[in-house]
Formats: structure tokens, C-alpha cells, sequence
């Protein structure tokens, strides 16, 4: 059975969000080796990258929340608009 359009949408968001994960964590592996370079003591290049780590995720975690909030069941793939119990507001009001 082929997707409906708003499950695809929802596979593609939770893609785009694992490819920032991996982003952030190469990021912050540059930021650890950095601060080793410039001579800061390993231990507090690892808790101050972790910490980073930590809230970076906490920021990303709400905003994802934030979105989901926002989006509910979808966006029409006409118009653009939210979604509502299954409908679009704006391209199904004009069909009744
Ligand atoms: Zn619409």
C-alpha cells in the first residue's frame, strides 16, 4: 500500500531531524577536539561538549514539540494550511 501524502510528510520530518542529530554530534566531537587544542584539560573538554550536547537537544526536543503542536495532522499540499480532522480549512471548505 503506497503512503498517503501526510505519512510521507511525517517520514521526510523525521528524517531531516535524525541528519541533524548525526550534524550535532559531529559538531560537537569538533568542539571537544577543539577545546583539547587549545589546552583545555580533557575532562572539562568533555563536560563542557556534553553540556552543549545536552542543551542543544533540550532546544531541539522543544522546538520539535513546538512544530508537532503547530502542524498537527499535517499541512494541506495545496494551500499550505493546517490540517484539521482530516481536512483542509481553506481547499475543502471551497468543495462543499
Ligand atoms: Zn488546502
Amino acid at each position: 500500500m503506497a503512503l498517503s501524502f501526510y505519512q510521507h510528510q511525517r517520514i521526510q520530518n523525521y528524517l531531516a531531524f535524525q541528519r541533524k542529530d548525526f550534524l550535532l554530534i559531529a559538531g560537537i566531537l569538533f568542539l571537544l577536539i577543539g577545546l583539547m587544542g587549545v589546552g583545555l584539560a580533557p575532562i572539562y573538554s568533555v563536560i563542557i561538549s556534553i553540556t552543549i550536547y545536552a542543551g542543544i537537544k533540550i532546544f531541539i526536543g522543544r522546538r520539535k514539540k513546538m512544530i508537532e503542536k503547530e502542524v498537527g495532522e499535517g499541512i494541506c499540499a495545496k494551500c499550505g494550511s493546517k490540517i484539521e480532522n482530516q481536512k483542509c480549512p481553506i481547499c475543502d471548505r471551497k468543495k462543499s
